[in-house]
């Protein structure tokens, strides 16, 4: 299958630069000071290369889902970005890493979790990465941050973020004051 981000592995690997796209990162933690490790990852992602901060929600707390230990924190950034998804993914996973973060198993609690949410318009599926996020649609502490900053942004397939909210009216999650 080809998609928008095979092209732009192209173009990254051939004729130079490419066009940004906006691309919408999840951000979560539940162990140790989960606030500061938000803080500091927003911190790594305005730093990266060819990538421009656009926005960055509240932060939200939420229960675990299909996960244990405390309460997580949760935040999405907007990134406008050149950089290729695979690439995006790397630099997320480089950061996680900086963060201390192991996978002992799946849905351990983390110190720090970064998610590609949305990637422009892509539709992506490759081995280590899946775009739009599988699990996007059914997460409240994906989608409440993610409509504070983006509400008419569409899910490939499943309409605008704001139209999916009251399919998790059911989880909790309280916005933190700013
Ligand atoms: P989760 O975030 O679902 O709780 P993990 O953070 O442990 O799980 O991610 C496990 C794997 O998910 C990563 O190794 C990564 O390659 C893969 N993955 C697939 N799609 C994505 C995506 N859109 N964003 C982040 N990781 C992804
Ligand atoms: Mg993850």
């Amino acid at each position: 299958m080809t998609t928008r981000d095979d092209e732009a592995r192209g173009q990254a690997a051939g004729q130079g630069g490419r066009e940004p796209v906006t691309a919408y990162i999840g951000l979560g933690a539940n162990l140790g000071d989960a606030a500061a490790a938000l803080a500091t990852a927003v911190l790594a992602l305005r730093a990266l290369p060819d990538s421009e901060l656009l926005g960055r929600s509240g932060m939200y707390r939420t229960a675990p889902v299909d996960a244990s230990g405390p309460d997580y924190l949760n935040a999405v950034v907007a990134l406008r970005t050149a950089l290729p998804a695979e690439v995006l993914l790397d630099a997320l996973q480089d950061i996680e890493r900086a963060h201390g973060r192991e996978r002992p198993y799946h849905h351990a609690p983390r110190t720090l979790d970064l998610d590609l949410l949305l990637y422009g318009d892509a539709s992506i599926q490759t081995p280590r990465l899946v775009v739009p996020h599988p699990r996007l649609h059914e997460r409240a502490f994906v989608l409440v941050p993610l409509a504070e900053i983006a509400p008419s942004v569409a899910l490939p397939g499943r309409g605008a973020v704001a139209d999916l909210l009251a399919g998790v009216a059911g989880q909790r999650i309280e916005r933190l004051p700013s």
